[in-house]
């Protein structure tokens, strides 16, 4: 399921060193109108510069809508 590549590039330094970080507690995400459902979120991080290359959340099946 992870399709992550590992010749990620930062895009502001070109650094290929990527890292993975995680955010949680009151930086998690849920779902707009639900309480009870939320998720990590899961950011890929360039170990040289900071840059923010992409986030996700790491449940997206939170976020379907269901019925
Ligand atoms: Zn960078």
């Amino acid at each position: 399921m992870n399709t992550y590549s590992n010749n990620t590039k930062c895009p502001k330094c070109g650094c290929s060193e990527i890292g993975e970080g995680v955010l949680e507690g009151y930086a998690a995400m849920r779902p707009k109108g639900r309480v009870f459902a939320s998720s990590s979120i899961i950011a890929d991080v360039c170990s040289n510069c900071g840059y923010i290359i992409e986030m996700r959340v790491a449940k997206p099946e939170k976020f379907r809508k269901k019925n």
